[in-house]
């Protein structure tokens, strides 16, 4: 980034970060180039764009907007967050290890399982609430390690700045899946985390619109290697959704600020609920905040006090949370992990992660809090007449 830039405030770098002035109409947002190549002056003239996998103008403003706040040196797209994790493990080889959390989105699991295992990959997880979990689960092969922090969908939280100072003794790698609280609450390469990585189809983009996926390096040297992965590879985003992303991180600070406040209040209503059983957010109980988040952002997961049919019928009866895989868009979203985002994790492993039948995840959307109070309260309103009857 610019010295200017760096000295901004997060809120100015979301507007303005990555934008560069367009000479020739003067617009005030940045063009999309769909173009896949570019005129050359002379045979060998690399002086500008080539082509458009190896880079593209309207990409490029959005990777600069990406590094600038997560503080990183460079940033790349891909065309979906698994892509761009995919381009993290290629930087290891046939017989070495990882560390990752073990309560880890199921889609990074089964690319690890059934992917990476078959080429000589070694995977450990472990339960990253304790940094010296990591510290124990170190072999001499070990190379990198992969936290995801707050979790999914239990909400559970990683120092990252303690397991870092593990990785950096050991000469590991840390990479952090930033998905769920975004550089707005928290930015893992200030607390020492080698790569940033972020599903961008989640709050990054923030309207449900996009598939795609970032890496932050925090140096140049990292960034090189993870950039021969993403040309040699050819995982990028493509101009379109470079442009949208780019439009959805002007207003990421508002949105993550407008989410963080609506769920505080859901889980203030939740607290008081007699069929709530468990909640888990970003600051509740013993869950205590060690990451420096600014803020506890828009995910909520709590337990229902009711039968697996029942908990369904909670997640089918609300009108303004939409019964929806994801997350981190404007609209809430309620989910049944059992039955959804969870259910190829077998049943006994399930309920021993603590993903039970009876568990529910929202996604708080920037909705009018009370109407989602309404929302919730006729919810449980009609589960409870459910239970009477039974
Ligand atoms: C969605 C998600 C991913 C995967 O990203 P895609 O864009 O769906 O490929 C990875 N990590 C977390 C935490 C996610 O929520």
């Amino acid at each position: 980034m610019s010295d200017k830039m760096r000295k901004r405030s997060l809120e100015t770098q979301a507007v303005h970060a990555g934008q560069v002035p367009e000479d020739a109409t003067r617009s005030i947002t940045t063009p999309i180039y769909p173009s896949s190549t570019y005129r050359m002056e002379f045979p060998g003239d690399e002086s500008g764009y080539v082509y458009s996998r190896w880079s593209n103008p309207t990409r490029k403003a959005t990777e600069r907007a990406l590094a600038d706040l997560e503080n990183g040196s460079e940033a790349y797209l891909f065309s979906s967050g698994l892509a761009a994790m995919n381009a993290v493990l290629n930087l290891l080889k046939s017989g070495d290890h990882v560390v990752a959390v073990n309560d880890l989105y199921g889609g990074s699991i089964r690319q690890f399982e059934k992917i990476w295992k078959k080429f000589g990959l070694d995977f450990s997880y472990v339960d990253g609430t304790d940094p010296e979990n990591f510290a124990k689960a170190v072999k001499e092969n070990t190379r990198l390690f992969w936290i995801e922090t707050p979790t999914n969908p239990l909400l559970e939280l990683v120092d990252i700045e303690a397991v870092s100072k593990i990785a950096r003794e050991k000469k590991i790698l840390l990479a952090v899946d930033n998905t769920f609280a975004t550089p707005f609450i928290q930015r893992p390469l200030e607390l020492g985390a080698d790569i940033v990585h972020h599903s961008a189809s989640k709050y990054l983009s923030g309207h449900c619109d996009l598939i795609g996926g970032v890496l932050v390096a925090k140096d140049k040297e990292l960034a090189e290697k993870i950039f021969f992965n993403q040309y040699a590879i050819g995982a990028q985003l493509n101009p379109f959704d470079s442009w949208l992303l780019l439009r959805g991180l002007k207003t990421l600070h508002i949105r993550m600020e407008r989410h963080s406040v609506n769920a505080m209040k859901l889980v203030e209503y939740l607290e008081t609920v007699d069929l709530v059983d468990k909640i888990y957010f970003p600051g509740i109980d013993g869950n205590s905040i060690p990451n420096k988040m600014t803020m506890p952002g828009g995910m909520i997961s709590f337990t229902i006090k009711a039968d697996f049919e029942t908990v369904k019928t909670f997640a089918t009866v609300t009108e303004l949370f939409i019964l929806a895989e994801s997350l981190g868009g404007v609209e809430s979203l309620i989910n049944h992990p059992a039955s959804m985002t969870h259910s190829s994790i077998p049943k006994e492993e399930r309920e021993a992660r603590g993903i039970t039948d009876s568990l529910v995840r929202l996604s708080v959307g920037i909705e009018n809090v009370d109407d989602l109070l309404i929302d919730l309260r006729q919810a449980f309103a009609a589960i409870r007449t459910k239970i009477k009857q039974a």
